[in-house]
């Protein structure tokens, strides 16, 4: 292992062990790791200070925000924006100061701080933790971990062969939607895997219906292919609406609608202008026909907060009807060979590629770092990967009526769970 560890690969290592095996080598680092040891060493506080150790044969890196020498030692400050403290702090407090005190600076406390609390830990009470999850990821494994399908899996890049890895088991896990409740319900009838559920005929615990819809959702990943669960209604031309969030400063900042083939950003830089642009982004809407296609339930769930809050409700009544949640129609008419139907993973299925990697929380860190750097090249990456996700929209609703349609198009179908 010749790339150095962060503390970010640990907490990735820590949702998903394989993620974490398959991006090992590809991780992007902007900026070679400069050691701060001399600074340190004349007792300044140091703002990001950098300090590398080897551990288990392995280089890790610490980078807390800041180090400050006090009478008894180091203190380490690490800044949060959460409004609550979180356990997982203790062992990321443990991993900065442990390598702090394996280069001879010995860290006395670690102080977690945020707009909302400040918490001085004793970084040893983690320590045993730290240590155990050192071993771990620094122990060679030749053979992959197996897929562990969490709410991560919504936005990985490794969806498609995780569920191939899983289909190659035949385990029940690859089935979309399967909860583990369900599951211990489908173990208990002495289904162990996707082909005992072929083979099964009646289940006490389910109804004609739902054994039907659950084979053919086995036949769609065990064959491989989309598999049609009930005909699709008509799906008319349309808009196709994004919406990313900020999740720290609490707004929506950006409002991605895709026309025809032409993409509209309305971006808004700050919270004081969100009832300005939202009004803005609703007439846009009124002056167009058709459904607003979007995937999930967020799009207009959130517009029916914004129409309460900056007071144009009667235009949102005007436009509700015409939602459209492409996620919806998606799982509830489709089977596909994934375990996850996130937008993210059923475009790439069918072979959409995202231009950036981003995710939604990474695409507001680089909406906040243009806020105060201004650099174009951050903003353009965020509104690239708005575009995406609105284009990856279009392509589904293009598959889709691929498939067929028979039945008429209920807009407004925003009932589900959010999934992506
Ligand atoms: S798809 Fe899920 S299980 Fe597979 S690597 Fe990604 S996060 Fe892990």
């Amino acid at each position: 292992m010749n790339e150095p560890i962060w503390y970010d690969d640990l907490e990735q290592f820590l949702l998903c062990p394989r993620r974490f095996q398959l991006d090992k080598g590809t991780i992007e680092r902007s900026e070679a790791p400069l050691d701060s040891s001399e600074l340190l060493r004349f007792g300044f506080s140091v703002e990001r200070p950098i300090l590398e150790a080897e551990i288990f044969g392995v280089r890790f890196i610490a980078d807390p925000d800041l180090a400050v020498l006090e009478e008894n030692g180091w203190r380490l400050v690490l800044k949060k924006e959460a409004k609550r403290f979180k356990q997982k702090y203790a062992v990321e407090a443990a991993y900065h100061a442990y390598i702090f005190s394996q280069r001879g600076f010995p860290v006395n406390r670690v102080t977690i701080s945020s707009p909302y609390f400040e918490v001085d830990l004793d970084w040893r009470d983690a320590l045993p933790r730290l240590i155990s999850l050192l071993e771990n990821i620094t122990t060679f494994r030749e053979e992959l971990y197996d897929p562990r399908p969490t709410s991560l899996c919504k936005t990985c890049p490794h969806v498609i062969e995780c569920s191939e890895a899983l289909i190659r088991k035949k385990d029940l896990l690859a089935i979309h939607g399967l909860n583990e409740r369900t599951r211990a319900k489908l173990l208990r009838e002495g289904i162990e895997d996707l082909e005992d559920l072929l083979n099964t005929q009646k289940l006490k615990d389910f109804s004609k219906d739902v054994l039907e819809k659950l084979k053919k959702k086995a036949t769609a990943l065990l064959e491989r292919r989309p598999i049609l669960l009930e005909s699709i209604p008509a799906l008319p031309e349309g808009l196709f609406l994004d919406i990313e969030s900020h999740v720290v400063a609490g707004y929506d900042y950006l409002f991605g609608i895709l026309s025809g083939d032409e993409y509209i950003p309305f971006l808004c830089e700050d919270k004081e202008h969100e009832g300005a642009v939202f009004k803005r982004v609703i007439d846009f809407l009124l002056s167009k026909d058709g459904p607003i296609y979007h995937y999930c339930a967020y799009e207009p769930t959130h517009f029916r907060e914004l129409a309460r809050l900056h007071g144009v409700e009667s235009d949102y009544i005007r436009l509700r009807k015409r939602f459209v949640d492409v996620y919806q129609i998606l799982s509830r008419h489709v089977a596909l060979p994934l375990f996850s139907y996130s937008l993210k993973s059923v475009a790439r299925y069918y072979g959409f590629s995202w231009r950036t990697k981003l995710d939604g929380w990474r695409a507001c860190k680089y909406f906040q770092m243009w806020l105060s750097t201004k650099d174009p090249s951050l903003l353009d990456t965020v509104m690239k990967y708005n575009e995406d996700d609105v284009r990856a929209t279009q392509l589904l609703v293009e598959k889709l009526r691929s498939m067929g349609f028979n039945e008429t198009l209920r807009m407004s179908n925003v009932t589900a769970k959010e999934s992506r």
